[in-house]
């Protein structure tokens, strides 16, 4: 193994200003062609639109004592803090299918890692502030709707307990920027596990830079997977830890009904989060063919491709391992292949075990897929709403006088009475205690998820009349999806017909 890239540190640079957190960057090291070196552009009129407290005092951000417009500045990019290395880091990447040698960090700039509470390394990254070696045609910069919604979607996802990277802050820089309209210009602080991506390992194997890739797998097992460094075949070992973190996290997405919209392999990050909140959104009515994104032409990203395009992903970050797997060409052909194929059986069993959950199965029986997919046909057919319905069969799995809300939301009810004289037959195996149960589901079964007709509704009221109140309330729901909020009971309900969100967009 070569040596670890984390031993040469440099020491927290402690400057004019008092650092704000203590950096300890770890990719700024590697060789000078992973990244470009540059300052974020300042904006010309920053002011803080959110600053998220709790992360900053897990990541053990000091920013007591600052003024909003402090704040702001630093992230902005206006003031770098002491210590920051800001790096645009390169990648390649598949879009839609299609290779794209070169991608890289066009609007977003890495500030540098710092130690959070439990040791973890976390990137700190400016999105939005302004052009890198990487821009293309690009502005380097983001507008007001795109970051406030990944700042709202990303933390929901957290509060739903679903791998993510984070938001730390989002400012508005005073500065418009030019899409079918001008917008209000903003820049997000995103806080990810790493920025790594399949793209960063595309980006050297398609220039035949094999020590890169090398280099790259080993800072990444280091970073990420150190238990691989002692396996048999380490990179092989990568490889199938790698496919592990998906097949995870893709079990999760579809247990809440999240799309992400643009799975290019650019926005499939090793570490196993959910990275780039573009178009994603979440489903009202169970529809596997569901997809949002307007640059979803085909839907080659729709909800029930998910695990699929997952396996396309992992299989490209394969062929850039190849040379490292073995020595003989076709042997690591078939240890590529091997690990490929047991992506799905085990994106099956993460997300069988899971449904079991969501519907209070206690262990382990053999009709168990089929009572899950007949209740999703059901759903399907009824276009049933898919996060309600699931909230609803927690008070029913308690109480079968609760199945009139349940069935209620079905379009044909005697299609839920059908699968519920199945289901009571095999909750009643196992005889767990009705009330645990139930409690049990409801801490697996969101009431609260991001609908999009809400976060469109926030989003609206801050970029049109700057009212940033829905956004706030929607936050503090979204903060506690699991329980009920009377108070917020609204927030539960799917769109009304014409409230309904048909397209979502990326914004770049
Ligand atoms: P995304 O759609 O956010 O995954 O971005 C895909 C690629 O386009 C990445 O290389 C981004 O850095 C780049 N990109 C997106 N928006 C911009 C922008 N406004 N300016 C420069 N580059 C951008
Ligand atoms: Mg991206």
């Amino acid at each position: 193994m070569p040596p670890s890239d984390f031993m040469d540190e440099p020491p927290a640079v402690e400057g004019a200003s008092r650092p704000i957190a203590v950096f300890a960057n770890s990719y700024a090291r590697l060789p000078g062609h992973f990244f470009a070196r540059l300052d974020p552009t300042p904006a010309p009129k920053p002011r803080l639109i959110a600053f998220n407290e709790s992360l900053a005092s897990e990541l053990g951000v000091d920013a007591r004592g600052l003024e909003p417009d402090a704040l702001a500045a630093m992230f902005a990019g206006n003031v770098v803090p002491p210590g920051a290395e800001p790096i645009a880091m390169a990648y390649a990447g598949h879009q839609f299918g299609n290779f794209v040698p070169q991608l890289g960090d066009g609007r977003a700039i890495l500030l540098g890692e710092v130690l959070d509470r439990n040791g973890a390394r976390r990137d700190v990254q400016l999105k939005g502030a302004g052009k890198t070696p990487f821009s293309r045609r690009g502005d380097g910069r983001a507008a007001l709707g795109p970051v406030l919604r990944e700042y709202c979607v990303s933390e929901a996802m957290h509060a739903l307990g679903i791998p993510t990277t984070r938001a730390l802050a989002a400012v508005s820089t005073g500065e418009p920027v030019y899409r079918d309209r001008q917008l209000p210009g903003a820049v997000l602080t995103r806080v990810a596990s790493s920025h790594i991506r399949v793209g960063t390992f595309q980006y050297f194997a398609a220039r035949g830079d094999l020590e890169a890739v090398e280099r790259l797998a080993g800072y990444v097992v280091d970073r990420h997977f150190p238990e691989a460094r002692d396996a048999e075949r380490p990179r092989l070992a990568l490889l199938q830890a790698v496919a592990d973190r998906q097949a995870r996290l893709i079990a999760r997405w579809m247990q809440v009904g999240f799309i992400h919209g643009v799975m290019n392999t650019d926005n499939t990050a090793l570490s196993g989060e959910t990275i780039d909140f573009g178009p994603c959104a979440f489903m009202d009515s169970y529809d596997p063919a569901t997809a949002f994104s307007a640059i979803d032409e085909y839907g080659r990203y729709a909800y029930g491709n998910q695990p699929i395009v997952a396996q396309w992903n992992l299989a490209r970050f394969a062929e850039t391992l190849l040379p490292l797997l073995d020595p003989d060409p076709k042997r690591a052909v078939e240890l590529a292949n091997e690990a490929i194929s047991a992506f799905m059986a085990r994106y099956q069993a993460h997300w069988l075990a899971g449904m079991r959950e969501k519907l209070g199965l206690s262990g382990e029986e053999d009709g168990d897929l089929d009572l899950v997919r007949d209740l999703l046909q059901a759903l399907h057919e009824s276009a049933a709403d898919f996060t309600l319905t699931f909230r609803r069969l927690c008070a029913a799995a308690a109480d079968d006088t609760a199945d009139a809300e349940a069935r209620g939301g079905f379009a044909n009810p005697g299609a839920y009475d059908g699968w519920a004289v199945r289901w009571r037959a095999r909750l009643a195996v196992g005889g767990r205690d009705p009330g645990a149960r139930a409690e049990a589901m409801r801490a697996v079964n969101p009431a609260f998820i991001p609908r999009n007709h809400r976060v469109e509704q926030a989003l609206d009221a801050a970029i049109d009349r700057g009212d940033f109140s829905p956004f706030a309330d929607l936050m503090t729901v979204l903060s506690r999806p699991y329980e009920d909020q009377p108070a917020f009971a609204a927030y539960a309900d799917p769109p009304r017909t014409e409230e309904r969100v048909l397209r979502t967009f990326c914004g770049t």
